[in-house]
């Protein structure tokens, strides 16, 4: 049987309760909330601005607090251990990437991320690091959607070389390059953050969700992302000096 494409509340059945201990490593808590969007990036954007304001696709409002709003922190799903002390090397290494990105307008037209431009000789232990920022995103953005977090992530983010079922590829977007060259040229700055729609793939015959896909963009710069129950195999970016950038348009919907 094929296996359907649902979004929203189509998915409410296969949804999970929400996660009563840290999905990394497994304490029961307190837990606390991961930022969507890093406090560092915020921070940029909130420089030279009254104030930032929060889309998501059907409303526009004013974020009030950069710290603390709702919008910007996704559900309880880590301890503060984890979320803090642990994972202080991979918002580190995501804090470099994203400020790179930040800055360089030119990967619009760049087929690939030299990740030694980005971090220079510790490049091959800062991409993992990087790797795994994604993966603590990933891991609290599936909790927040209450679909069960794959054991891979909490391995990977515990040291092990891939997480075989979340594959990982770096790539541009011509509509927020487009966006970006466009406000550039009316005078604006333009540059965002953005996070699509997270889209599931459920089986009906096996009841339950196969795969599950998003992405993270810095300005037009993201990375995609998608568990499957049975992964067909895309090349991960981290295991590259050079990342391929591939278009967002030439990648998988989901
Ligand atoms: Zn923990």
């Amino acid at each position: 049987m094929v296996d359907d494409m649902l979004t929203g509340a189509a998915l409410d059945p296969y949804r999970v309760p929400a996660l009563a201990a840290c999905w990394w490593c497994g304490s029961a808590g307190p837990l606390t909330r991961e930022h969507k969007f890093k406090k560092s990036d915020l921070g940029r954007m909130w420089e030279g601005t009254e104030s930032l304001v929060w889309g998501d696709g059907t409303e526009l409002r004013p974020l009030r607090s950069m710290r603390k709003s709702r919008d910007v922190l996704f559900d309880p799903g880590l301890c503060a251990p984890c979320n803090n002390d642990r994972s202080q090397p991979y918002d580190r290494a995501y804090e470099v990437f994203s400020d790179y990105v930040w800055d360089h307008a030119e990967l619009g037209w760049a087929g690939w991320l030299d990740m030694a431009q980005v971090y220079g000789e510790e490049w091959s232990t800062k991409v993992p690091d990087l790797a795994r920022y994604f993966g603590k995103h990933i891991g609290c953005r599936m909790a927040r959607d209450r679909f069960p977090v794959p054991p891979s992530l909490s391995a990977f983010l515990d040291g092990a070389p891939h997480a075989a079922d979340v594959q990982m590829v770096l790539f541009k977007s011509r509509p927020h390059y487009d966006f970006y060259r466009r406000a550039q040229a009316e005078g604006d700055d333009g540059r965002g953050l953005w996070i699509e729609p997270g889209l599931g793939y459920v089986s009906p015959s096996r009841g339950r969700l196969v795969t599950y896909s998003g992405s993270l963009i810095v300005n037009f710069v993201g990375v995609f992302y998608r568990w499957e129950l049975d992964p067909d195999g895309l090349d991960p970016f981290y295991d590259y000096r050079r990342a391929r950038l591939h278009w967002r348009h030439k990648l998988p919907t989901c």
